[in-house]
């Protein structure tokens, strides 16, 4: 089944001048895949995988997720889709910093109308299966990058998405809690999630199934 579908995406921001970021994108992300992309800063990794995740929209070409075209829909369709079906990774965590783990993981359920009794026990059981159990009243200036990006890990996960995006998940880590973040990603892949992930490191992205490889807004 095809999560994630893009057809000769077109990015052009315009400042002082027009600038095409993504020219002409075309991408299939199959259920159960993880794909890792890779290319110099500014080839436009992040704006693919902004739109990708609902988080902007195309200047062009055809972006279906869930076998749905998301082109004619309204802003609160969109971000209703993103909150169901996407779960994002970023670079520099972006957690709450006052909100205990328990409460950063749980986040996501909170602007959905999930019943608020089955909130914190399903945080709870998403800081387990990130191996956060001992931590789950900490905040995050109490953790290690990587079980910041651990309590991330959990929050991507809190809505049960269709896909995880990582934009540069490993960016902030030293190497051994890059290899541990990617060990997760790879157990999450192993029981079923479809993950695409942005990396800057060939290790990192030798540990994923298919790598694209992008060069001025061109798959290449
Ligand atoms: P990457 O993630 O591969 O480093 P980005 O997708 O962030 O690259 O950016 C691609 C290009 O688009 C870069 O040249 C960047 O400067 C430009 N760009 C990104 N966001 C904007 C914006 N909001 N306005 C104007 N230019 C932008
Ligand atoms: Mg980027």
């Amino acid at each position: 089944m095809v999560i994630a579908q893009c057809k000769k995406l077109v990015k052009i921001y315009s400042a002082a001048q027009d600038f095409r970021a993504l020219d002409e994108v075309s991408l299939t992300i199959e259920q159960g895949e993880f794909v890792s992309i890779m290319g110099a800063s500014g080839c436009g990794k992040s704006t693919l995988l902004n739109i990708l995740g609902l988080l902007d929209e195309p200047s062009g070409g055809e972006y279906e997720l869930g076998g749905v075209a998301t082109a004619q829909m309204t802003d609160f369709e969109r971000t209703r889709l993103r909150r169901h079906q996407i779960g994002f990774i970023f670079q520099s965590f972006n957690l709450m910093p006052r909100l205990s783990v328990l409460e950063n993981i749980a986040l996501p359920m909170r602007y959905t109308d999930k019943p608020r009794a089955e909130i914190l026990p399903r945080a709870r059981e998403l800081a387990v299966r990130v191996g956060l159990e001992q931590k789950l009243y900490n905040t995050p200036l109490q953790l290690s990058g990587g079980q910041c990006q651990r309590v991330a890990c959990a929050r991507a996960l809190a809505n049960n998405p269709a896909l995880i995006l990582a934009d540069e998940p490993t960016g902030n880590l030293d190497s051994t809690s890059s290899a541990d973040i990617l060990g997760l990603l790879q157990e999450l892949n192993q029981s079923g999630m479809t993950i695409v992930m942005v990396t800057h490191d060939p290790k990192i992205a030798s540990g994923t199934h298919r790598t694209i490889h992008m060069k001025d807004g061109k798959i290449i």
